[in-house]
């Protein structure tokens, strides 16, 4: 079974006009995509952006959760948070998982919209039971991916549509609709 990892992109991301934007670290996405990562199974997740501060917050809600009031007052959480590693850029976490699995990883995006040939989830199950390099789950924040990190996918996932055309999941219930439709 291949290395799977989530990543949670906070830049290069759209916002509602489209431009590209940083977005700020939010405690819920960090908690509950750790938990989905825990419960798949998963060999880790990347919190990714650019400005320090942010970096520093996202390591003190891991730190709380993991050696601190929280693990202790919930101690199933650390399993779950201490999965969370905090980087830069996409390409910093390309370059740390090419040391780690000496190959570089595949991109896997998601996006509400399809923009280009999409694969299913049925072909990424199929993917992902044999072997090959690591495989990193991207998910973006804001209005969704910027086009620059869609085209270093290797796979863009099909989008996830439920009934009717309304459709705006929050990246929280994205990620767990994804690994149970690949990994379920
Ligand atoms: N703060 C926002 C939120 O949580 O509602 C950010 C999430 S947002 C809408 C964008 C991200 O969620 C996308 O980059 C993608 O990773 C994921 N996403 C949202 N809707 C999706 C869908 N229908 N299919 C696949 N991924 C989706």
């Amino acid at each position: 079974m291949r290395a799977i990892y989530l990543a949670l992109v906070h830049y290069p991301v759209l916002d509602r006009e489209q431009q590209i934007i940083p977005t700020t670290v939010t405690n819920l996405d960090l908690h509950d995509m750790a938990r989905s990562a825990r419960t798949y199974d998963l060999t880790g997740f990347f919190v990714v952006h650019p400005i320090e501060a942010q970096r520093v917050l996202a390591e003190r809600i891991r730190g709380h959760w993991t050696e601190g009031s929280g693990g202790k007052r919930i101690p199933d959480r650390p399993a779950a948070l201490k999965l969370i590693e905090v980087v830069t850029s996409l390409e910093a976490m390309g370059e740390e998982l090419g040391r780690r699995h000496g190959v570089a990883p595949e991109l896997w995006t998601t996006a509400a919209q399809a923009r280009s040939t999409v694969t299913s989830y049925r072909e990424g199950r199929e993917l992902l039971s044999s072997d090959g390099p690591p495989v990193v789950l991207v998910f973006g924040t804001g209005w969704g991916l910027a086009p620059v990190v869609l085209e270093q996918a290797t796979v863009r996932l099909e989008p996830i549509v439920g009934r009717g055309d309304w459709n705006h999941l929050s990246v929280r219930a994205a990620c767990a609709i994804t690994l149970d439709r690949l990994l379920g």
